[in-house]
């Protein structure tokens, strides 16, 4: 297990801490603060622990000058002081006099957040090419760095892998929490069931080489259904199709007979919009029909083989969340898991905003807050964020 916050004493330090607070934004406001909330365990053992807090994050994307004004941190900084009910000082620049007097008059207990950091992109890509000199400055205004922004794991950036390079470095409470629910996945309590929904196969190959392997069971809807449903010989009419991922699909049909379960009636309409469908036999459907959504009958398959599952990894929805005409096959399997005895893990996405949608986020075992990172995680894959930080 890699040093968290715990493994080191904190008190009169200035802990630098890379937090995820790359949060959705409409006009300026934050639609969805899931990500500031996810950080507040580890800034509040900071507090508690009587560091000097310096936190940072990126925001959205920095390729021209007016990126900038779309993806100021200040926002974040409004919204975690509110949060923590205590002051959060925001500090306009990345690097500069006014972030080292700020951070060289800090009390213990203190916290500073700084700009976002993706702002050192515009001269020539300086925190997502991992730039050693700019990581090297960073790290000098800090004693400890913690590395809590798990949806950056898989990237090597100079606020990640470039500052724990120069400083003694651990992960956070928020990282430590996702690493231990998704490695329970490697060795699960069986039956091990994976639901896999979403729009391409080609996006999954990773994940589905690396867990078919050790579930018992995987439940495919959602448009990369097709491509298997495709593979397997059936007209889809006009449903998404991932031709990159079809011979993949025939491979492990042939070699999975027994573990892959494919939707045997689907919701189609003629047109890819949120208008009432109607229920089909996959045999039966015609060249104009797009299918958004499972049917019942294979809700009812999925149902049945989740009955008795000790542990469920579920990545992509069913169906076209987005459209209210759609989401039943989504939410009814989200309901159901919440009645069963096993543990459920959510692998990031639109996964996770179909069941905030559903109301069902209480319920599970684990959400995993990172994208690619948690994907990138569960194929199996090193994440470079996590290579600097030394084992316990
Ligand atoms: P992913 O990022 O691969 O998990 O894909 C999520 C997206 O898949 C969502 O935006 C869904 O609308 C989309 N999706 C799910 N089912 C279908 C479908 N039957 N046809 C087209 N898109 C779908």
């Amino acid at each position: 297990m890699k040093k968290t916050i715990k493994d080191f004493d904190i008190e009169n330090k200035r802990v630098i801490i890379r937090c995820d607070f790359n949060v959705p934004l409409k006009d300026g406001v934050i639609t969805d603060d899931t990500r500031i909330v996810k950080s507040l365990q580890t800034i509040n053992y900071a507090l508690k622990h009587k560091a000097k807090i310096i936190l940072m994050s990126h925001l959205g994307r920095i390729k021209k000058e007016e990126d900038k004004i779309k993806n100021n941190l200040n926002v974040v900084a409004t919204r975690l002081s509110h949060l923590l009910n205590k002051k959060v000082t925001f500090i306009n620049e990345t690097r500069g006099k006014e972030l080292e007097q700020a951070i060289f008059n800090m009390n213990d207990g203190d916290i500073i957040l700084m700009q976002n950091t993706r702002y050192e992109d515009l001269d020539g890509k300086k925190e997502s090419n991992c730039d050693m000199e700019l990581a090297k400055y960073w790290a000098s205004l800090g004693d400890i760095f913690i590395n809590d922004a798990f949806g950056t794991l898989h990237r090597a950036h100079a606020s990640n892998v470039g500052i724990s390079t120069y400083l003694p470095s651990g992960i956070g409470l928020l990282i430590e929490q996702e690493l231990n629910a998704l490695s329970y996945l490697f060795d699960p309590e069986r039956p091990f069931t994976i639901i896999l929904g979403g729009a391409k196969v080609s996006d999954k190959i990773g994940l589905i080489e690396n867990l078919l392997p050790k579930c018992d069971k995987i439940l495919i809807g959602g448009g990369m259904a097709f491509t298997f449903l495709k593979a397997e010989g059936y007209n889809i009419g006009n449903s998404l199709l991932d031709e990159e991922g079809l011979e993949f699909c025939k491979i492990i049909l042939k070699d999975y007979p027994n573990k892959i379960i494919l939707p045997v009636d689907i919701m189609c309409h003629n047109e890819y919009k949120d208008e009432k469908g109607v229920a089909k036999d996959i045999t039966d459907l015609n060249d104009d029909d797009i299918g958004l959504d499972i049917g019942p009958k294979t809700i009812n398959i999925f149902k049945n083989n989740l009955i008795k599952t000790k542990s469920v990894l579920w990545n992509g929805p069913l169906g076209v969340y987005e459209f209210k005409n759609y989401v039943e096959g989504t939410n009814s399997i989200l309901k159901y898991l919440t009645t069963l005895d096993g543990k459920t893990v959510l692998g990031g996405g639109d996964i996770v905003a179909a069941a905030t949608a559903c109301k069902v986020t209480d319920k599970i075992y684990h959400i995993s807050t990172g994208g690619g990172a948690t994907l990138e995680y569960l194929e199996g894959k090193e994440l470079p964020g996590l290579n600097n930080i030394k084992e316990k």
